[in-house]
């Protein structure tokens, strides 16, 4: 059988720095684990447009569309701020993400506990916590028609429309079942269906699609509440699914409260390909940072951990995944920090590579 199929997308910034590091913990599971992958890397975002002049090519979308993952560092930079909108680096991660019709962004929120003093809530409501929220990527009020800012009278109107199909909330809900199956097999499902028919078809069809997963624990919530029971006591959650607008937000509101973006990972899925694995796109929240790239500071872990939710949700492997994030978590207890980690004065920080050796070394301990 052959391997499976993972195409690197460095991208710009801080994306090659990072990823870097992501190269080195792949080689480290292909010649300590066994497990091997058929690596290709090429460009996206400023980098393709340096090359190509455009910030993807067709070939590297046609590349995206065969392999098994992808995995992207970050895009742009203001080198490329004066470009055309239709070739920003930008461009390039939004074609990726609509070509390979990427529904289901998953974004956890993970406290690894020797950071739990970085969130701005208190230690034991953030130790320990482990959600993920899904949230529906390709349709909503970011899509919807009519949409524009018309002449109304005498005055200008600002239209935006939130519409879901029943497919649409049908594929989104059966991805965060899945994901449940995998974890606590608990999902809160959050609509505002006290105001919303949008939100009242939603709370419908993620119910049916529950008599399908018997095993799992569905509640609903609506969205403004489960805002603050995400900020009152966010482990009582463990997956969260919810459409385009509130994932947006209360994505965002979830992953601060464990502390850095230079610590959060991603995910983004489709359809199930021919061999039952989804499509799938995995990056770092965060951006190219052109602040400290090129200086060796920027955090991997990210990234890293990136590729560890590539390793549970596209390789089968939870097992080697939480080796991984076992060993992020060793390091960051032996007190191992980039300058983004670095709360307290007088403190040495350590290199983007440095970190990248520590995880490493844990990894070599843990076999
Ligand atoms: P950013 O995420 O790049 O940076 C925000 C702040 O966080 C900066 O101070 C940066 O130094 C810090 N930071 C980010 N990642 C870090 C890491 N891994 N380690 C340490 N510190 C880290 O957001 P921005 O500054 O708003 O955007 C910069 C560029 O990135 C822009 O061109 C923007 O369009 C682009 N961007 C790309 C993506 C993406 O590729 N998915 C996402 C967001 C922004």
């Amino acid at each position: 059988m052959s391997n499976p199929s993972l195409l690197i997308l460095p991208g710009d910034g801080i994306g090659p720095e990072v990823m870097a590091e992501v190269r080195r913990v792949i080689d480290w599971f292909g010649d300590k684990r066994g497990l091997k992958f058929d690596v290709s890397e090429d460009l996206v975002g400023g980098s393709a447009y340096d090359a190509h002049g455009t910030p993807l090519t067709d070939e590297t979308m046609a590349k995206a569309q065969e392999v098994d993952a992808v995995l992207l560092g970050a895009v742009g930079g203001p080198k490329y701020d004066v470009l055309d909108f239709s070739v920003k680096p930008e461009r390039g991660l939004l074609r990726l993400r609509k070509e390979m019709d990427l529904y289901a962004n998953l974004r956890p929120a993970q406290c690894f506990d020797a950071l739990a003093d970085f969130s701005s809530l208190k230690k034991d409501v953030v130790a320990g916590l482990d959600i993920v929220i899904v949230r529906e990527l390709t349709s909503g009020i970011y899509f919807g028609e009519p949409r524009g800012i018309i002449e109304e009278g005498n005055e200008r109107v600002g239209i935006n429309t939130q519409r879901y199909t029943e497919s649409e909330i049908d594929r989104v809900a059966r991805s965060a079942f899945e994901l449940a199956m995998r974890r606590g097999k608990k999902l809160c499902s959050m609509e505002k269906a006290n105001v919303m028919e949008s939100g009242i078809l939603w709370r419908e069809v993620v119910t049916e699609v529950g008599k399908e997963y018997p095993e799992v624990e569905l509640s609903h919530m609506y969205a403004d509440a489960g805002a603050m029971q995400l900020c009152r006591w966010p482990k009582q959650f463990d997956v969260i699914v919810t459409d385009n607008l509130f994932g947006d937000l209360l994505s965002d509101a979830a992953a601060m409260l464990t502390g850095s973006l230079g610590m959060l990972p991603s995910a983004s899925l489709g359809a199930p390909m021919a061999n039952g694995r989804p499509k799938a796109l995995y990056e770092p929240v965060h951006g190219s940072a052109p602040d400290i790239a090129g200086q060796g500071k920027a955090n991997p872990i990210a990234c890293i951990l990136s590729f560890a939710m590539a390793l549970r949700y596209s390789f089968d492997k939870g097992d080697e995944a939480t080796r991984l994030e076992q060993a992020i978590e060793n390091v960051l207890a032996k007190g191992y920090r980039t300058a983004d980690l670095l709360g307290e004065e007088g403190k040495q920080p350590v290199s983007t590579s440095e970190m990248g050796t520590a995880i490493l070394e844990a990894l070599d301990e843990s076999l």
